[in-house]
């Protein structure tokens, strides 16, 4: 039975009295991007505050929080599946903005500002964004990974497959056999 967990911070509060609020928790399995799906390795953690701030388009509020996991990356050399720490902070400012369905960002005067709609707002698009931000470009199982093997696929750290050997090109091999033809 897979949970859903659902990544919100309500500020019903904050938009009423002013002051701050805080909320963490914790996502499974997957980092939900757009078109792609990051898989951990245990749960990602996060935090997040928020602080309401004079603004001078309304409502206005101060978020920032971190994100915390194990993405599940391969090897650029043998393709294993290898669990990579990835910690991301972010720091957003937010608009109120009754009737949107959705985040929307804008920028004015060279700030951007992200507009919600509901005092319920979801925060699934801001750590996954956050979260797939800091993500290495390539990783490694470990330091000396010995790679696939060139000939017949077998991962190298595992196996043996005796092709120690890069394959020979006909060039090589025609060179070889020439060789061997004058020692004789
Ligand atoms: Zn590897
Ligand atoms: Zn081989």
């Amino acid at each position: 039975m897979k949970e859903i967990h659902i990544q919100s911070i309500n500020l019903s509060r904050l938009m009423r009295e002013g002051g701050s609020t805080d909320a963490r928790g914790e996502i499974l399995e997957y980092i939900t991007l757009e078109k792609e799906r990051i898989p951990l390795e245990g749960p990602a953690r996060w935090k997040v505050g928020v602080t309401r701030v004079e603004g001078e388009g309304g409502q206005e509020f101060w978020l920032s929080g971190e994100i915390a996991g194990y993405a599940v990356l391969e090897c650029r050399r043998c393709l294993t599946p290898t669990p990579t720490p990835v910690r991301a902070h972010f720091q957003y400012m937010l608009r109120y903005q009754p009737g949107l369905t959705h985040l929307e960002a804008i920028e004015e005067d060279e700030e951007e500002i992200l507009l919600f709609g509901h005092p319920d707002l979801d925060l699934g698009p801001l750590l996954s964004e956050a979260f797939a931000l800091e993500l290495p470009y390539t990783v490694l199982c470990k330091e000396d990974c010995k790679g696939l093997c060139p000939v017949c696929g077998a991962n190298r750290n595992e196996v043996d497959c005796g092709h120690h050997e890069e394959p020979q090109t006909k060039l090589g091999a025609e060179l070889s056999r020439l060789m061997g033809d004058l020692k004789d």
